[in-house]
């Protein structure tokens, strides 16, 4: 008999929902038999459970331990910096992994690349702890800066820890070792933030002579970007702290033709949730116009992750023959097809390379 996966689905706000519906119909059409607890996180959420991340959202992806996820508008106003900063923190989703590849077809002046942003989750100026000038808080730490502190400032605190930066150099050089890459590169500012960003690179170079097969390097991030725009190709696997990995995954998203087909997925030591790398879109919701692209490439990363390698695999085929063939995509991709048209023409594909 074949197995059913229990999944947690996240429909999420904006655009969340259409993609979702439609990953669902093509992942379900591929024969893949997935229950899935569809569970309530978002603006709607508010209306209904008093807040955009119920309880009942973090207890089924525990129980389940696999999710996919739609995008979630950030709230204002609700005591929330970000509801999907939140689910990562409750969930304790240390790594985040952003593939960059390119898919010909899509267009972009950089034909050739294939690399995977490794970023870490749950620390950096992220942490969300910071301080308004009039705080006692931000006064005691002015004072202790003894004048390197202008007296008006308001101060954002970068915690990077050796614990964290242990996991997420592991799980870098782990994923590089499985998926058969050649070259980790450590991006930071430790010529800056020598205690910060100097322990990050300090951690990443010891968890480097664990691994003697993987080439290691380091890049300072503002010479990583020019890298980046000038010659991606050279980068394999790239880990990350927080902010930079943030910033630069949305700069290789832009190099490889955009959100719409930038995948992701973020993991714990217990549970995976994957959700494309864009936002809500708001002014797109409902419009069946955006592309399934990011959020079926995040999905095939869950079925890579559930043991659905054959079917993950000949999906990606599926989906990479969609866009070079160029006639049924969406607008993003220069086509004009509809969110849900794109993804039933990637399942006819999937089919006719059974
Ligand atoms: P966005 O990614 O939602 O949209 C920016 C633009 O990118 C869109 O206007 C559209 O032109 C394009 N785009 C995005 N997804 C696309 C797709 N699938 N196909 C085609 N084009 C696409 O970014 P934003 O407008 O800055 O954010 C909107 C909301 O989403 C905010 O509340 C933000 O906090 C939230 N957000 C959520 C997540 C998440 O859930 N992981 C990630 C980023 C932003």
């Amino acid at each position: 008999m074949k197995k059913t996966y229990a999944v947690t689905l996240i429909p999420g706000d904006g655009i969340g929902p259409e993609l979702v519906e439609t990953v669902k119909r093509v992942i379900e059409g591929t024969g893949v038999r997935i229950n899935w607890e569809t569970v309530d996180a978002g603006e709607d959420a508010i209306a209904k459970h008093g807040t955009p991340l119920p309880d009942s959202a973090l207890e089924s992806v525990k129980k389940n331990k696999v999710a996919l996820k739609g995008p979630i508008t950030t709230p204002i106003g609700t005591g929330f910096r970000s509801v999907n900063v939140a689910l990562r923190k409750s969930l304790n989703l240390y790594a985040c992994l952003r593939p960059c590849k390119s898919y010909p077809g899509v267009k972009s002046h950089f034909p050739a690349i294939d690399l995977v942003i490794v970023r870490e989750n749950t620390e950096d100026l992220y942490a969300g702890v910071e301080y308004l000038n009039s705080s006692a808080g931000a006064q005691e730490i002015i004072k202790m800066s003894q004048g390197k502190i202008n007296p008006d400032a308001n101060i954002s605190i970068k915690p990077i820890s050796r614990t964290a930066t242990e996991k997420i150099a592991k799980f870098a050089f782990e994923f590089a070792v499985k998926n058969g890459r050649k070259k980790v590169t450590s991006v930071s500012k430790a010529n800056i933030m020598k205690f910060t960003d100097g322990l990050f690179y300090e951690v990443c170079r010891e968890t480097a002579k664990k691994y003697p097969k993987i080439q290691y390097e380091e890049r300072l991030v503002d010479n990583m970007c020019m890298q980046l725009v000038q010659k991606p190709e050279l980068y394999d696997v790239l880990v990350l702290p927080n902010l930079y990995g943030d910033i630069i995954s949305d700069l290789c998203a832009g190099l490889v033709g955009g959100l719409g087909v930038a995948p992701g997925a973020n993991f714990g030591d217990d549970c995976a949730l994957f959700e494309a790398v864009h936002g809500s879109a708001p002014k797109y919701k409902g419009m069946n116009k955006t592309n399934p692209t990011a959020l079926l490439l995040s999905a095939k990363m869950m079925l890579s992750h559930i043991g659905e390698t054959e079917v993950a695999n000949r999906l990606e085929e599926a989906i990479t023959r969609v866009i070079k063939e160029g006639k049924q995509t969406t607008y993003d991709l220069g086509g004009n097809a509809g969110t849900r048209e794109m993804g039933d023409v990637i399942l006819k594909k999937f089919h006719s390379l059974s």
